[in-house]
């Protein structure tokens, strides 16, 4: 165990310890995005014809010719040197989670003797990638295993170290997105184009929309050392086995809590990496579990938050190493404390400035926010299982529903007030609602809104998906999860509700009725069928299992489960519908979610059998052989006697050998049922497999080996245990 420790020690002093960048005196405001290549960047630096022409592929997404982009290319390989690049990257983000690059030189020689540094439009706008690595779910035989990444104006390249990271869509090279970022661009662009047509019933200057999101980061954070000496985290991210501390979080005085320096230091080095990144990192804070913290980011537009989100967890990595901490993104890494999520907080914005679900004082504009306020109720309704399906991962299926998060039901919660004002609408008489005279009541429905906002105290944490005053907050999202996916799925579920309000309103305004009247009616109609979707209590509650079940809602506890939504015929209608994701495209995602989830069951596995047979029953007999030498001792002092002075010993020797036996019986029959589901034929039969057939082994194993945890010689025992990984 200590050459464990001595080795991990040893390789950290290798690494690195200095800073990337340092700028500790000034404002922090100064440091802000100084490392991105942005507007005012672009601005200063670029002719304006390239100037002009990535504006509007950023805003409208017009197409850079080759010749400009030449240009473009030449200014951000300027501006990157000047920042001390040597390298660039097309960054981009595989399907397996995490970001990929593969960094290339500018430098290239000319002649014998002399070389320039070298950046054209081709290589900053589209590079051939041997992607042969990554999973495409069957999509590419190997022998076209070429892919392509293709640059995204829309999110800004960045100088990360010494490299210059350009951000990238991934495809196959028969044109099938291989990543989060591809479908993700379609949803925003349907939900823009849905929520355009809608809000401007209310407004015809609005020409675009934009979902904003924010995301809320949970993370752990261990000493790199004590971590060292657990290979279950080190290799899963989780551990496999240990016994509950005696002092957890039972006492709930960490949550907000003083940071302690040694993370606090840490923290101040991370935001400022952040900053430099564009990341406008704002709030921090101690969370339930001991050990546990929160960084949110300031929200922005979805697809630069949903990269930005991605790199921040690539930052806190490598800060996490200068401080000889290692970060754990994993949702669930200690059994009996609090696991780690990713809140997404997600709204929409128009181009003149209004976020359409915040309230207003104005009747007229409370009818945009009822307007879509319901249609995103109805939309989660109509498509729950989906909205579960986009956060089901094997990690993220040890919190969710886990009696500490949000259960695996997806319900949406609006608070006290807002459900009165969607009870009065349901229960106006149609004559009510589409009367003449009738504005009154209209108003005093609306006019309610905006008290609610003077008190957002109700929320209720036990939701899966709640409405917190001028956002949803979909808080099922594992801490590890790339927030793509689910993005992708609750924009293009709300921009196919949205389209099909429009054409309801439409066809009744055709039919002669008054606009606002036409409104009315339809979401009228849609708080009555999206009812069951609506649950203010307590979601983590046995009851409301039972009262879902009967409401119709679906309970996926299990990924394998879960994923399967995706590709029924309606999903599939769906995406395809949207132009968000082909059934070619929804078919392989299954396939390769099935296999990361087969995989990453298949590796905490094979550790806890590991660990199981090679650190803790050989300690178990090591501390077993030395009570069988004392009582053999005492046998010696006491003679026929020993029996009744030794009978404690006596006693934990037998208990020591039941529970290896156990251990031992229970890591072969895991051993056998992984056998079995490997050769399993299809990625559907081995997901289930493992899911049904080995996973169930893990909680019997650890039991045991937690017993054994509490019995032996403190000294003798080789993992560190949980009161002191969790040392705050
Ligand atoms: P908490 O849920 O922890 O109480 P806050 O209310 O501070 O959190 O906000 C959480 C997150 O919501 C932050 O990242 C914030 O930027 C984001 N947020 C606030 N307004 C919006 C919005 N209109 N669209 C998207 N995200 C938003
Ligand atoms: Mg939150």
């Amino acid at each position: 165990n200590l050459t464990f420790m001595l080795r991990f020690n040893a390789l950290n002093s290798v690494q690195n310890k200095k800073p990337l960048q340092v700028a500790e005196n000034g404002k922090r405001s100064e440091l802000f995005a100084i490392n991105v290549f942005n507007e005012v960047a672009m601005r200063q630096l670029m002719t304006r014809d390239a100037f002009d022409a990535v504006m509007n592929a950023i805003q409208y997404g017009t197409k850079i010719d080759r010749r400009v982009a030449d240009q473009v290319a030449a200014s951000m390989r300027d501006w990157a040197i000047s920042k001390g690049a040597t390298h660039y990257t097309h960054w981009f983000q595989p399907l397996t989670g995490g970001t990929a690059e593969k960094h290339d030189a500018f430098f290239e020689p000319v002649t014998r003797d002399s070389a320039i540094e070298r950046f054209s439009g081709n290589q900053l706008v589209q590079q051939e990638s041997d992607a042969s690595s990554f999973p495409n779910g069957g999509i590419r035989n190997t022998f076209e295993a070429r892919g392509y990444t293709a640059w995204d104006p829309s999110s800004p390249p960045f100088v990360y170290g010494t490299v210059l990271c350009i951000p990238t869509i991934f495809i196959a090279y028969t044109g099938e997105a291989l990543d989060n970022k591809t479908p993700l661009l379609k949803a925003l662009s349907a939900i823009d184009q849905a929520a355009t047509e809608v809000a401007r019933y209310f407004d015809k200057n609005v020409s675009k929309v934009t979902c904003t999101l924010g995301c809320e980061q949970e993370y752990f954070l261990i000493d790199r050392t004590l971590a060292n000496t657990r290979p279950d985290l080190m290799i899963t991210g989780r551990t496999l086995l240990g016994h509950e501390a005696a002092k957890g979080q039972q006492l709930d005085d960490h949550y907000l809590g003083a940071i302690p320096s040694r993370v606090l230091a840490y923290m101040r080095d991370l935001e400022q990496e952040c900053l430099l990144l564009g990341i406008p990192v704002k709030t921090r804070h101690n969370e339930v579990a001991p050990n546990q913290f929160e960084l949110a980011p300031i929200f922005g537009e979805a697809n630069l938050a949903v990269d930005q989100n991605s790199l921040l967890m690539d930052v806190m990595r490598k800060v996490a190493e200068r401080h000889d901490f290692v970060v754990l993104f994993h949702e669930k890494p200690f059994a009996g404390v609090n696991g780690s999520g990713k809140h997404n907080n997600w709204s929409l914005v128009t181009d003149t400035g209004v976020n359409l679900f915040a309230p207003s004082k104005t009747p007229q504009k409370n009818l945009q926010f009822l307007t879509f306020f319901i249609c995103t109720i109805k939309a989660v309704h109509e498509y729950e299982p989906l909205l579960r399906a986009s956060v089901a991962s094997a990690t993220n299926d040890y919190r969710l529903g886990a009696n500490e998060a949000p259960p695996a039901i997806v319900s949406v919660f609006i608070g006290e007030q807002l459900n009165k004002v969607l009870d009065a609408l349901e229960n106006m008489s149609g004559e009510e609602v589409s009367g003449k005279d009738k504005t009154e009541l209209k108003l005093n429905v609306v006019g309610k809104i905006p008290d609610l906002f003077l008190d957002t105290t109700d929320r209720n944490r036990t939701s899966p998906f709640a409405f917190t005053g001028n956002k949803f907050e979909f808080r099922a999202v594992g801490s590890k999860a790339n927030c793509g996916k689910p993005m992708m799925v609750l924009n293009t579920i709300v921009a196919k509700q949205l389209i099909d309000f429009k054409k309801e309103v439409d066809s009744l305004i055709e039919g002669g009725m008054k606009k606002e009247d036409a409104i009315f009616r339809v979401l009228r109609a849609y708080v009555k069928s999206s009812k069951a979707i609506r649950f203010e209590g307590d979601g983590y509650s046995k009851a409301w299992e039972e009262e879902a079940a009967r409401r119709g809602l679906s309970n996926h506890k299990t990924t394998p489960e879960a994923l399967r939504e995706n590709i029924t015929d309606k999903a599939i209608a769906l995406f395809e519908g949207m132009g968000v994701l082909s059934k070619v495209e929804l078919i392989a995602r299954y396939e390769i979610a099935l296999e990361e989830y087969v995989k990453t069951v298949q590796i905490e596995s094979r550790v806890l059998g590991d660990i199981a047979r090679n650190h803790v029953v050989p300690t178990a007999v090591r501390y077993q052989n030395t009570l069988i030498e004392n009582v053999r001792g005492l046998k010696e002092i006491f003679g026929d006697a020993y029996q009744e002075v030794a009978s404690e010993q006596i006693e934990l020797i037998r208990h020591i050998s039941e529970h290896i036996k156990v251990i031992h019986s229970t890591v072969e029959a895991m051993i056998e049922a992984r056998k079995r589901a490997n050769h399993l034929a299809t990625f559907v039969e081995r997901a289930d497999a493992y899911c049904n057939e080995v996973k169930p082994f893990f909680a019997d194993i650890r039991y045991h080996c937690d017993k054994l945890e509490l019995m032996i010689d403190d000294e003798l025992w080789t993992l560190t245990k949980y009161r002191e990984l969790l040392f705050n």
